[in-house]
């Protein structure tokens, strides 16, 4: 007898919003956009053929409204990702370098289009930081959407799906993803994007589970075949047989018994059964999330990364609209404490506008509080910003990648200064505001005793103390074996911070992820 059955594929992903569920594959394509023919313009017709993408892109920008308008309450605090596209529809590296396309070389406007953003995605290609290849991503969207309206295609309208179905994509635009209404779907996974696209946070503030990045899912996933998505463990199991579906099944009333618990507890205060209390705060990246922070019963902001804000613009913000975020953010949160890290930009964070692509081994380069002091005005603009929002409600201010005591007082340095600026003009600021320095390079944490002279706080940044400290490199999946948060040599190292900050009355927090693994934790406590 011949068995029908297929045979169960396993996917390994990128866990990109937490959960499990099981159910119908429904794979959303955008016909038309991948082939497009090449032809010549006489010069007669150049001025219409600028006037059609001109039109294109309008109507796609138009489109964009609408589904600005019309997303859901629950998706309103992501809105400003749409914004920024539709910023991008007049971007000049897009919308400018097309016209120009057409002008030079007379070809049609799909033609030229996709040259264009096939020339960005080479620009950004050679670039391995995640936010980098976001942004590319944000462009590929927008033009995705620019070439739908010049050939005519279908929009993919994801709001007009009427079954309970887990969305398969190779992409999935912010755009297409705010449309998305939980009653219908019930996941997501893609072929591309990882943890901090867009797509992905908003998955996160929907709360379905998505697993993205999985290179091969639109290939091997056909309409309607049964999978199970494991947005925790970033794992897409098709065709599961019925040992996988009972055994998945049992994990996903687990996960939602645990989630249950969680949800109902998080507003309780974090104590220890012996009475200590502990402040849990939530690490962000982008202003939005402050909303689960508040939801989930964060005590406040005990990491704010900075770098998104720089990463996702062409230019190096200006003061106001630092101050504009930062505020946002600050009156949201306060009374609750906002910690805000200053700029730790280069490195494996590349930035295009400040690039410094020369270095051979970015993670040890320029980068953190060594660009920023290599780059005064840089820095004295991000802590005016800062020193202008801490009028708003709590501010303690994080400076990233100290490795030694000079940095500190250089910084504190620029700080002053900027804080005179500010002084001269008649800005309110608040003139106590409590520094912190991330120890996050060995050095630092040998050094302790002399930095803890200088700051209010240190911030324990396990993410990178480990991989400087036992030589692994935290991206690289070879050698994932060997980053140990619960290596006694970093245990070591944290106990010896813990106790210089006690001695010395500094407060000492920990922003790495060590500190979100409940595994962790009593090690944790047992070294305070
Ligand atoms: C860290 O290194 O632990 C940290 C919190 O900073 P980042 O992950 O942004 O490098
Ligand atoms: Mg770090």
């Amino acid at each position: 007898m011949v068995s029908t059955k297929k045979s169960e594929i396993r996917l390994q992903g990128i866990n990109v919003s937490p959960g499990i569920c099981i159910g119908k594959a429904y794979l959303v394509g955008k016909e038309g956009v991948e082939v497009v023919d090449k032809y010549f313009i006489s010069k007669d017709n150049l001025q219409t053929e600028i006037k059609r993408f001109k039109s294109a892109v309008k109507r796609a920008k138009d489109k964009l409204q609408e589904i600005i308008e019309t997303t859901p309450e629950e998706l309103r605090q992501h809105i400003h990702i749409l914004e920024t596209h539709k910023v991008l529809y007049k971007d000049k590296m897009l919308y400018g370098k097309t016209v120009e396309t057409i002008e030079k070389e007379l070809v049609n406007a799909e033609w030229a289009l996709k040259k264009v953003v096939s020339n960005v995605k080479n620009m950004f290609r050679n670039m391995p930081d995640p936010y980098l290849q976001g942004r590319m991503s944000d462009i590929v969207h927008v033009s995705e959407s620019i070439m739908q309206n010049l050939v005519g295609a279908k929009t993919l309208d994801i709001g007009a799906i009427g079954k309970r179905v887990i969305l398969v994509a190779a992409d999935l635009s912010p755009a297409e993803t705010s449309q998305i209404q939980l009653e219908k779907i019930k996941g997501l996974i893609t072929d591309l994007g990882g943890k901090t696209s867009h797509t992905g946070i908003i998955a996160r503030s929907l709360e379905i589970p998505a697993v993205l990045g999985l290179e091969k899912a639109t290939l091997l996933i056909k309409n309607d075949d049964i999978i199970i998505v494991d947005g925790t463990a970033g794992i897409v199991i098709v065709h599961p047989t019925d040992k996988t579906l009972i055994q998945f099944e049992e994990r996903q009333s687990n996960y939602e018994r645990h989630k249950a618990v969680i949800t109902r507890s998080s507003h309780l205060p974090a104590k220890t059964t012996d009475g200590i209390k502990l402040e849990v705060m939530g690490n962000i990246e982008l202003p939005e999330e402050v909303v689960s922070v508040i939801n989930y019963g964060g005590d406040g902001i005990g990491l704010y990364r900075t770098e998104f804000q720089y990463l996702s613009l062409s230019g190096f913000p200006d003061e106001h609209d630092l101050f504009d975020n930062y505020k946002d953010v600050v009156e949201v949160m306060a009374p609750n404490p906002v910690t805000i890290r200053t700029l730790d930009i280069s490195g494996d964070k590349a930035v295009s506008y400040a690039s410094n692509s020369d270095e051979k081994n970015p993670v040890l380069g320029l980068r953190g509080i060594r660009y920023c002091l290599k780059n005064p005005d840089v820095f004295k603009t991000q802590l005016r910003a800062l020193l202008r929002a801490s009028a708003y409600g709590p501010v303690r201010i994080l400076l990233p990648m100290i490795s030694c005591h000079d940095e500190v007082l250089a910084a504190k340095k620029i700080l002053n200064k900027a804080a005179d600026s500010l002084d001269k003009e008649d800005i309110l600021f608040n003139d106590n505001i409590k520094i912190g320095i991330m120890i996050e390079v060995p050095s630092a944490a040998i050094m302790a005793d002399v930095m803890a002279k200088d700051v209010d706080f240190f911030s324990i940044g396990t993410n990178d103390l480990i991989q400087y400290s036992l030589a692994v490199d935290r991206v690289n999946r070879q050698v994932a074996h060997l980053y140990q948060p619960l290596n006694p040599a970093i245990i070591r190292l944290i106990k010896y911070v813990a106790d210089i900050a006690k001695n010395n009355d500094v407060e000492v927090c920990m922003c790495g992820e060590m500190a979100g693994d409940p595994v962790n934790i009593p090690i944790l406590l047992g070294l305070e």
